[in-house]
Formats: C-alpha cells, sequence, structure tokens
C-alpha cells in the first residue's frame, strides 16, 4: 500500500462516542476500492469525545483513524461539520470519498461537495473501480442502471444508504493509525435543542430476516389486514412499492427500492408487485425470493426463486392455511 498516494475516505458517523454502522458497511466497500488503488483507507469521524469510536474504525477495515475531537462537534450541524471536513480535504486531497445515504450523509455531503468544487452522486447501489482508475459509482436509472463518474474534480464522492454493503466482522488484531485533530469550527447557526425517538417499531426492515411486501395490487384495507395476518404468521416485517406509500396504506419507512430502503432478508414475499427496476435494486441481496401476481408476465418473476401466478386473496388465505396446520403439527 502506498500511502502517499491520495487516499480512499470514508465519513463514519457516531452518535454517543459509537461509531453507527453505515460508517462500517461503507468501510467494507472502502477497503475493496483502497486495494484496488493501492492506497490507504482512512475514516473521518467527528465528534466531543471519541477515544472509544475511533478504534473501533480500525478493527472496521480502516488504515489511518482522522479523530476531530471539539464540544461543538458532539451534535451533528451541518455548517461546523462541513467547515471542518472541507478544510480536511483540501489539506489532505483523497482521491474518493463515501457517505452514508442517511439523513446526516444526505444533509452534510452535498455542502461538502460544494465546499471542493466536485461531484456527488446519491444512493448509488454499486462502486467499483473501471479499468479507467476511475470510480464506477452506479445507480438505478433510466429502468435499468446508470454509471456515473466524475472524471477531473477530486474527491469522487458518493453516498450510499444503508443495508447495501455488509461490514466487515471486527478484526482486533488489525493495526492502524488513530490521528489525533482538533479544529476550531464555525459557530452553527441551527442548535440541536432535544431529541425525540420514534416510538419502537420492532426490527428494522433492513435488518429484518423475513420480509412479506405488498404493491399496488394489494387494493384496499382488506388486502394489507391480509398481508398482515401473513407477515405475523412468518414472524416477518412488511415492507411496500411506492404506490401503496402514496396511498397511505403504509409508513414512509416501510418503502423498499431506489428511494427506499435496501432489505437482505433471508426469505422476501412480493405480493402485487409488478417488479419495476426502482423496487427490485432494493431486493437484491435477498437470499430466497417468492413473487405472487396474477399476471404471468409480471417482471418480478424472472428476478424470483420461485413464483405463484394468481390472485393474492386466493393465495394468501392458502399460505395462512398451510402454515397453521404446520404449526398444529
Ligand atoms: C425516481 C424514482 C424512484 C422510485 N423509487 C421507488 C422505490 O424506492 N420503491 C418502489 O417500490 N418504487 C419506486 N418507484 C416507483 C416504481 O417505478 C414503480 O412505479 C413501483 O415500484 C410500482 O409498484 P407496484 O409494483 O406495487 O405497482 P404496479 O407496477 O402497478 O404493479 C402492481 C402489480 O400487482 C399485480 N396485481 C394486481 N392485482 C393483483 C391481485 N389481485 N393479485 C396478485 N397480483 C395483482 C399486477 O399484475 C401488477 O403486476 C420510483 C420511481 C421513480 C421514478
Amino acid at each position: 500500500m502506498a500511502e502517499n498516494k491520495p487516499a480512499v475516505w470514508v465519513f463514519c458517523e457516531q452518535a454517543n462516542d459509537e461509531p453507527l454502522k453505515i460508517g462500517l458497511e461503507l468501510l467494507a466497500k472502502g477497503r475493496t476500492l483502497a486495494d484496488q488503488l493501492d492506497t490507504e483507507l482512512v475514516a473521518v469521524i467527528l465528534g466531543k469525545d471519541l477515544r472509544a469510536a475511533a478504534p473501533c474504525l480500525i478493527k472496521g477495515g480502516a488504515d489511518r483513524v482522522l479523530a476531530v475531537q471539539h464540544p461543538d462537534l458532539a451534535e451533528y450541524a451541518a455548517e461546523p461539520y462541513a467547515d471542518v471536513l472541507v478544510q480536511l480535504a483540501k489539506e489532505r486531497q483523497p482521491v474518493v470519498w463515501l457517505f452514508g445515504a442517511t439523513f446526516v450523509g444526505r444533509d452534510l455531503a452535498p455542502v461538502v461537495a460544494v465546499g471542493l468544487e466536485t461531484g456527488l452522486s446519491a444512493d448509488c447501489t454499486e462502486l467499483t473501480i473501471g479499468a479507467d482508475g476511475l470510480l464506477h459509482q452506479i445507480v438505478p436509472a433510466f429502468r435499468g442502471m446508470a454509471t456515473i463518474i466524475c472524471p477531473a474534480a477530486r474527491p469522487q464522492m458518493a453516498t450510499v444508504r444503508p443495508g447495501v454493503f455488509q461490514a466487515l466482522p471486527p478484526d482486533e488484531t488489525r493495526q492502524g493509525e488513530v490521528e489525533w485533530l482538533t479544529a476550531e469550527p464555525v459557530k452553527a447557526r441551527l442548535q440541536t435543542i432535544g431529541r425525540q425517538r420514534y416510538a419502537d417499531q420492532g426490527a428494522p426492515l433492513e435488518e429484518a430476516e423475513r420480509v412479506v411486501a405488498g404493491g399496488a395490487g394489494i387494493d384496499g384495507q382488506e388486502g394489507w389486514d391480509l398481508l398482515n395476518q401473513l407477515a405475523q404468521a412468518l414472524g416477518a416485517a412488511v415492507g411496500a412499492t411506492r404506490p401503496p406509500l402514496d396511498d397511505g396504506f403504509v409508513a414512509e419507512g416501510q418503502m423498499i427500492g431506489q428511494s427506499g430502503k435496501t432489505v437482505r432478508p433471508k426469505l422476501y414475499i412480493g405480493i402485487g408487485i409488478s417488479g419495476e427496476m426502482q423496487h427490485l435494486v432494493g431486493i437484491q441481496d435477498a437470499e430466497l425470493v417468492i413473487a405472487i401476481n396474477k399476471d404471468p408476465k409480471a417482471a418480478i418473476f424472472p428476478a424470483a426463486d420461485y413464483g405463484i401466478v394468481g390472485d393474492y386473496k386466493q393465495i394468501v388465505p392458502l399460505l395462512l392455511e398451510q402454515l397453521q396446520m404446520e404449526r398444529q403439527v
């Protein structure tokens, strides 16, 4: 690994001095990219006290951690965070910089990109180093996948949603260097005055082992009640396509796909879903895909391991009956 080559950077979010999973997921992908480019993988983390968080990033795949500590960086705020990050990048000139497409990353990465006068690809579903040595940033678009490159400006910046990449198992023996840095961030005009958590809605969709998802084919509350029954019988989380979200049958956090969540369950059952690319990108890592659709030509069937052609109103009750019988045996 060449230390003087421009490095691959990953911005790692933290809460209460604990690194968030998204940073570790990005470090796993960053590790591959840095190895391909024969350069260092650098984790960048900001906070008030990072003594516990920083070493975890080495165990998660980083060669070096830039840990910037200041009381004003305890809570995320776009201005001081972007100020510090832009200064740091101007000094050290990374070649690639990855951010999570989280609430923080979506807010912060564009401000940093503007500060560095470079480009930014949002919601990438794959990142590779092409034969041209550039970062190929793959996003679902135009009913397929588009590859975006940033030919001249640096760093090449991209955001990736949680769950798209898998974190490496922590390697306790990994060696790396933590640089403890101080900063004088600008004062934030917006201050966090309190936090309120959403009510607990059970296991997050992106971590569920089983997912039952409904689409526009589920034509009313009765249909959704049936789908919820199936999900309950299977111990599955409920997901959806965009139309049920627009129609108010599901909450924002339940949409799967390009603008929603990426899931990687052992079992995914898609009911009344046509299989548009914008939905399929969110289930590409599901282990077993079962599709139920009354249209035998639906695009979801070629993407499924098992397909059931028929009306869900007949099929789901049969599945529930079968599950009930198996439970009684
Ligand atoms: C920029 C952009 C981002 C987007 N992001 C997302 C995203 O993140 N996630 C997402 O899901 N969509 C997204 N969309 C929308 C996406 O393009 C599709 O419109 C959407 O996925 C279609 O949802 P659907 O399959 O439920 O509906 P439809 O395409 O209308 O399909 C309904 C299906 O139900 C079947 N059906 C009807 N009745 C029954 C029945 N009784 N029994 C069995 N099957 C039945 C039909 O045969 C049909 O195949 C996005 C679109 C854009 C432009």
